[in-house]
């Protein structure tokens, strides 16, 4: 089905392309800038199997993306200067964001030495416990069960289940369905008692997986000092915040924000929801954040930025640098602001 789905986009994003359809909607969609998101930069690694590989650019595609955006004169601009020109209505120039989630440390071992080339900034969105070196990158911890796993047993639904894990293509479907059944599980607490067990099943060590990925308060330190770098809040435990009480989502907010505060001395005043589609954010967590004193939040909704974003800046839209589409011809198509307004039957803003 996700296969299906991403050639089903491909085909979009293809279309697109050739028919020159992204110049002739650009005045309309293109909106007066983007913020592009991201996760991994990093060497195309060549398995077979990555499941995960959407969430993961390399560093040349990256260079790429900014040679584009420099050749269209586009202005390649921060967080705070995103709120600042939405809040003073200055749409003179088109701008592009670049924001990065979760705190991995190939953000600067790979897209830090593309972006001083360049000197374009950028923000990273911290999740305190990766940080703290306890968080769990679950999804993470699933490819690698499954990557080392011939057959996987599981209770989905009270049903025992035993999913062929053999070749690549059978640890794609296992994946696609446990990923799955996952995220529909009532709670995180739900999901990390699962990924526990089968990890304890499969001697994986999931505490290691944060640790090896993610940088920890020394590291982030030197690496928030660098001039191009600004620091966001991405929650304490990565959860989904829509499934939380209102008490737990707003300390999920306002603590990992005075986490990294403390650990790194320096303001922290934009926000990433994790996850942060529909089902894990929404209007009560878009108020939450903006109770919390953040000037602003950003959702995984697909959508340029356009003047009324103003009214909603705790529910800023984004554009997915997706690494399943690593492909140049596709740059003109995302910037052009044609893709994500398919995507959202051609609404400009999707806030509720
Ligand atoms: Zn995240």
């Amino acid at each position: 089905m996700k296969q299906f789905r991403n050639n089903v986009i491909r085909a979009g994003l293809g279309a697109l392309y050739f028919s020159g359809a992204h110049y002739l909607l650009r005045p309309i969609f293109a909106g007066v800038g983007a913020i592009f998101m991201l996760h991994h930069v990093r060497p195309n690694r060549g398995a077979e199997f990555q499941p995960n590989r959407h969430l993961e650019v390399t560093p040349e595609f990256l260079r790429a993306m900014l040679t584009h955006l420099r050749s269209l004169g586009i202005d390649i601009i921060s967080m705070d200067e995103v709120h600042q020109r939405l809040i003073e209505r200055d749409f003179s120039r088109r701008f592009a964001c670049f924001s990065l989630d979760d705190g991995y440390r190939d953000n600067r071992d790979f897209a830090l030495p593309v972006m001083r080339e360049f000197a374009a900034p950028f923000t990273m969105f911290v999740t305190s416990d990766f940080a703290e070196g306890t968080g769990r990158l679950w999804w993470i911890a699933l490819e690698t069960v499954i990557a080392q796993a011939c057959s996987i047993e599981a209770e989905i639904g009270g049903v025992a289940v035993r999913l062929d894990t053999s070749t690549p293509a059978a640890k794609q479907v296992a994946f696609d369905r446990l990923h799955d059944w996952l995220r529909g599980l009532p709670g995180d607490h739900d999901i990390h008692r699962e990924i526990g067990a089968l990890c304890a099943r499969h001697g994986v060590d999931e505490a290691a997986i944060c640790r090896e990925l993610c940088m920890s308060w020394d590291e982030l330190k030197p690496f928030a000092d660098d001039h191009l770098i600004s620091i966001g809040a991405h929650s304490i435990t990565h959860c989904n915040l829509a499934r939380q009480t209102e008490e737990v989502a707003s300390q999920e907010m306002a603590v990992s924000r005075a986490r990294i505060e403390g650990a790194l001395q320096r303001p922290v005043v934009h926000l990433a929801y994790p996850y942060g589609d529909k089902i894990a954010a929404g209007p009560r967590e878009f108020m939450l954040a903006r109770a919390a004193g953040f000037k602003t939040a950003v959702t995984t909704r697909p959508g340029m930025i356009f003047p009324e974003s103003a009214e909603h800046l705790t529910a800023l839209p984004r554009v997915s640098l997706n690494g399943n589409y690593q492909d140049v011809r596709i740059l003109p198509v995302l910037t052009s602001g044609a893709a994500t307004a398919m995507w959202n039957g051609f609404r400009r803003v999707d806030a509720a």
